[in-house]
């Protein structure tokens, strides 16, 4: 059995976040408190920081994540967190096909959801598991 702890980044935008609707996917919170309870569990997103920052906190993810909060500037999350987190045993769970290329590139582990935007494109290189939504994480009980 593996018993390290594992790093888990989870994505906001169409992964937590509907940006549609402006408020979190129904399986949010609940996907959260699971990875959460496991894991060393990071919110990880990539944008306009302030832009970025202010849905976290009118959706309250920045009380849910406090201190493991993760904004990078440019949309290139990846390659600017590889100092953090490249040597690390991570599992990044992610919409955007060209990020999941960049983790999985890296060695990472990946869980590709298919909602929002990027729905119907697929990533270059092929996720360890790839879901509609994040209770099938939980029910699949995917974090292992
Ligand atoms: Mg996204």
């Amino acid at each position: 059995m593996n018993s390290q702890k594992k790093i888990i980044l989870v994505d906001l935008d169409h992964t937590l976040y509907e940006v549609d609707s402006g408020n979190l996917y129904p399986d949010a919170i609940d996907f959260v408190k699971f990875a959460q309870k496991q894991n060393e569990t990071y919110l990880f997103t990539e944008g306009d920081h302030n832009f970025q920052k202010n849905k976290i906190e009118k959706t309250g993810l920045d009380k849910i994540f406090g201190k493991n909060i993760r904004i990078y500037d440019e949309f290139l999350k990846i390659e600017n967190s590889k100092k953090e987190f490249s040597d690390k045993d991570v599992i990044l769970i992610d919409d955007k096909p060209l990020v999941i290329d960049g983790a999985i590139s890296l060695g990472w582990e990946t869980i590709r959801i298919k909602r929002g935007r990027y729905k119907n494109k697929d990533s270059q290189l092929k996720p360890n598991n790839t879901v509609k939504d994040l209770q099938t994480i939980v029910s699949g009980n995917l974090l292992l």
